[in-house]
This record gives C-alpha cells, sequence and structure tokens, in this order.
C-alpha cells in the first residue's frame, strides 16, 4: 500500500471527476492520502470531502495564499484545529510555508504568518507540511526558533546540509513527480543518497506532473492537460524504487514508515489491511 502524503484532491481541477480520480488513486494502490488545506475558506469543504471518504487532511494557510488572507484567518485556524482536535483525520498543520519564487509576494506577510502557524501547531501538538520555495533557509531559521513535533518539507529542493538540517529538526522530505525529470539531477542525487528514513513520496496533484504527464506549452495551447493526479503516486515511487536500487515493495514499505514517523496520527487513518 501506498501513501500519498500531499495531494490537493480539493482543488477545482478535480471538480470534474474527483470521485473517478480517488478510485483510480484506491485501485492503484494508494490506501491513503494527506489533503493539506491552502486557505481559510476552505477548511469546512476540504473537511468535508475528508471525512466523506475516510482521507487524512491537514489544516493551514499556504504562503501563496497569505495575499488574499485576513488576519482573523490565524483566529479560524486556531478555531478549526480546537474543533476538529478529536478528528484522527486531522494529521497536521499545513500547507505553510515561505515561497520566495513568485513574485511580488509580500516577504513580511509570510513570515507573520508563518511564524504564527508555527505556534498554532506547537501548541496544538501537530506537526506540520511546509512549502519552502527559495526560502529554505528562512524556514530553517523560523522553525529553530519554535519547538515543533517535525513533519513534512514537501517538494524538498534543497541542498544535502539543508536536508540534514531538517532531518535532525524532525522533518521527512517530499519527492513526487519532479525527480522524473533526467534533467533533475541534483533532485535525483537527492533522492538516490539521502538517508532511508528521510524519504516520503507525494504527488501535489493536480500540480508537479511528472514527465509522462508532462506536456509542452505549445501542446497545452493546443488542449493538452498535465494534470497530475494521486494515482500517479506508484509510477514515481518506481522511480525512487530505481534511483535506490529497491524493490517496489521495500519502496513502499520504506516511504509508509517514514510518513507514518512524520505524521503520528495517519497510523489511525490506514485500513486495516495497510
Ligand atoms: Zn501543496
Amino acid at each position: 500500500m501506498w501513501i500519498d502524503s500531499h495531494c490537493h484532491l480539493d482543488a477545482p481541477e478535480f471538480d470534474p471527476d474527483r470521485d473517478a480520480v480517488l478510485a483510480a488513486a484506491r485501485a492503484a494502490g494508494v490506501g491513503q492520502m494527506v489533503l493539506p488545506a491552502v486557505a481559510a475558506a476552505h477548511f469546512e469543504p476540504l473537511q468535508g470531502l475528508a471525512r466523506a471518504h475516510g482521507l487524512a487532511y491537514a489544516l493551514g494557510i499556504h504562503p501563496l495564499f497569505v495575499g488574499e488572507a485576513a488576519d482573523e484567518d490565524l483566529g479560524r485556524l486556531q478555531q478549526a484545529l480546537a474543533q476538529a482536535a478529536g478528528d484522527p483525520l486531522l494529521v497536521a498543520v499545513g500547507e505553510i510555508g515561505l515561497d520566495h519564487f513568485v513574485a511580488g509576494l509580500e516577504r513580511q506577510r509570510q513570515q507573520h504568518f508563518l511564524r504564527a502557524q508555527l505556534r498554532l501547531a506547537s501548541k496544538a501538538g501537530l506537526p506540520v507540511i511546509l512549502h519552502t520555495r527559495r526560502a529554505l533557509d528562512e524556514v530553517l531559521a523560523a522553525l529553530r526558533r519554535q519547538p515543533l513535533c517535525g513533519g513534512i518539507a514537501h517538494a524538498f529542493n534543497g541542498s544535502a546540509q539543508q536536508a540534514a538540517q531538517l532531518l535532525a529538526l524532525g522533518f521527512k522530505l517530499g519527492f513526487g513527480g519532479a525527480m522524473s525529470f533526467e534533467r533533475a539531477r541534483h533532485l535525483r542525487e537527492l533522492a538516490r543518497t539521502l538517508p532511508d528514513e528521510a524519504l516520503v513520496l507525494e504527488t501535489d496533484a493536480p500540480d508537479i506532473p511528472p514527465h509522462w504527464l508532462y506536456r509542452s506549452a505549445a501542446d497545452r495551447a493546443g488542449g493538452a492537460t498535465s494534470r497530475n493526479t494521486p494515482a500517479e503516486l506508484p509510477r514515481i515511487g518506481a522511480v525512487l524504487a530505481e534511483l535506490r536500487g529497491w524493490t517496489l515493495e521495500e519502496t513502499a514499505r520504506i516511504t509508509r514508515a517514514n510518513t507514518l514517523a512524520a505524521l503520528p496520527r495517519l497510523a489511525a487513518c490506514l485500513p486495516a489491511d495497510g
């Protein structure tokens, strides 16, 4: 059984066929997935979706959404975390972090939301799911200021030193479709050489399509879609297996154990035969 540790199944890209996407993921052997929130307005629909299908979820405000977030949204998060404290499907605070890749985002506001959400996670005793694009050192500095129970650095693409620092702080590192591209040499080297216990798998669906779903801008202009789905997780796992010389079974077992170590509450959300 595979776990997709990061999948935005509530995204509008899945509105036309969400049930079929979920059924295809389960048929492919993806026994559980974690749905991170991106904005306070999405908390309730996300929880509804997760509870309807027995899927794990996280609550948080994504750095790309803090520009449109109200200051009260942090209070809404605090309230939602308190209300869901007894919900076994709530496994983390996320997706939170910093994004210095997309231009025009207010860095101080991102920092403010990150620090406030790290405090809430610490208070709730929950791990965090981190988004760290072009901002890993700043995120690491924030993590060092706030005692936490670890979590997952999603779509990791830093240095070996940054990986070691995250591991020392109790974090696992999320790898997905980006490592399927031959030209992603640095990322593939990390996936090949990081310690076994560092790695978790994710799709980040509908984003980060693996190379077999990739469409050029010209193809997309012609109507081709490159939507990623959680059913791709086992094939992404096969990429990791090849890089590390693991069997598929070992890859599923090791990454599953790592995901459970990062998100302990997830253990109660797995199918009985998992
Ligand atoms: Zn995400």
